[in-house]
């Protein structure tokens, strides 16, 4: 565990950190800045704007919208206080964060580590797009860090992975892979979408940069798309350069939302860890489950790795049901409260079986040579009284 950051607590800062005081017209909220451009008063004053920007200062104004907008720079201001980080960018995606990053740290012949388990997409990414670039990319098992130095050549720049994965839970030892990425000069990226910064903090044990789909946790409520890179100020300010030119920039409607969903982070996280712990042990304890992943319980292969880690195991639960496809299927169709859909993180409870929703396309033993079990289930949890998720499975698990 790094030592205990001087800073104010989580709840503190989600709510307060990033606004301006006192904000135009008296508000008490950050306003929403609609606007495409910015104007300015004369032709001396957009000629003091252009040479003060020569020269690398930093005033409190911009010229046009996808250089900046204060409503999404106040949220970028409170996600670097929530991650401990120097600075944040905001991006329309979570994939268009992670494909910035991508895009802007690898040149032409580079190399790069991912660990298998990732986020569908960015291996997708990884594997096949940045071939076309020739960058290449070396796949290695989730926990051997034997296997990342051994793939580490003179030409790679990136290790890239994830904490806990998708849908598994596997959590990696964050100082252990920041070791190996100091040690080789070899920048480490995180994504930490599952994991938000109120229950691990990457960058504090050593970590370039972390990544998040804030379409998750962050905004919580289901109802927008964004993402986040967090990081040093040279390196954000790189990354800053590269998103006005490629243009995957939050909107400012988009980003009210998220500062608005980011003052309750602490409150949801800390309720869907709970249910999360409660869920995982009562489905370890039923007799219709064959496997439960979570790394809260002790049965998990990164339980230790998550116990020194984490603050908390977050809302995920992924279990195997007794039985094929067909009964998990029925499981999923026997539930009231979770509703089927992909993402987690919101306040409403989903249920999916990776098997039809990530991995439809895929026979079932192509499935299983990416590890995806036909009888798998993944229950995002909400907010909802536990007591109540409880009960609506027992009776789902009672009809199939
Ligand atoms: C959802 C997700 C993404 C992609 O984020 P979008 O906001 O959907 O683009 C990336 N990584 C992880 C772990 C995710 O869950």
């Amino acid at each position: 565990m790094p030592k205990k950051e001087n800073r104010p607590g989580p709840s503190t800062q989600a709510v307060h950190a990033g606004g301006a005081r006192p904000q135009p017209y008296h508000a008490l909220t950050t306003p929403i800045v609609q606007t495409a451009t910015y104007t300015f008063a004369d032709t001396a004053d957009l000629s003091d704007f252009m040479e003060e920007r020569m020269w690398g200062g930093s005033r409190q104004r911009t010229e046009y919208g996808r250089y900046g907008n204060p409503t999404v720079s106040a949220v970028e201001a409170k996600l670097a206080a929530l991650e401990g980080a120097e600075e944040a960018l905001l991006f329309a995606s979570g994939m268009a964060a992670m494909t910035t990053v991508l895009l802007s740290l690898l040149s032409s012949g580079a190399h790069l580590v991912i660990t298998d388990d990732a986020y569908r997409r960015t291996r997708q990414f990884c594997l096949n797009f940045l071939k076309r670039f020739a960058i290449e990319a070396t796949v290695v098992p989730m926990g051997d860090y034997a296997g990342v130095e051994a793939a580490i050549r003179p030409s790679t720049r990136l290790i890239v992975s994830e904490s806990p994965t998708n849908p598994y839970l596997r959590v990696l030892d964050l100082p252990r892979l920041a070791e190996i990425g100091r040690r080789r000069q070899v920048k480490t990226v995180i994504d930490s979408t599952f994991g938000t910064p109120i229950n691990q903090r990457p960058l504090a044990h050593g970590i370039d940069l972390v990544i998040h789909s804030a379409t998750k946790y962050l905004g919580g409520h289901n109802d927008l798309l964004a993402g986040v890179v967090c990081g040093s100020g040279a390196l954000i300010a790189h990354l800053r350069q590269q998103l006005w030119m490629l243009g995957p920039v939050c909107d400012p409607q988009n980003a009210f939302l998220l500062g608005r969903g980011l003052k309750t982070l602490a409150l949801r996280v800390n309720r869907q860890n709970e249910n999360g712990l409660r869920i995982a042990r009562f489905l370890e304890g039923h007799p219709k489950v064959a496997r439960v992943w979570y790394p809260g319980l002790p049965s998990h292969p990164d339980h230790a790795v998550a116990a020194t880690q984490m603050d908390g195991f977050g809302g995920v639960v992924t279990f195997e049901v007794r039985g094929d496809l067909e009964t998990a299927s029925r499981l999923i169709d026997a539930v009231r409260l979770p509703l089927i859909a992909p993402s987690l993180g919101g306040v409403e409870t989903l249920i999916e079986q990776p098997a039809l929703m990530s991995y439809y396309e895929l026979s079932t033993e192509e499935r299983l040579q990416v590890g995806i079990k036909d009888n798998l289930v993944r229950l995002a949890l909400g907010i909802e009284d536990v007591e109540d998720l409880m009960a609506d499975l027992e009776q789902a698990f009672d009809r199939i």
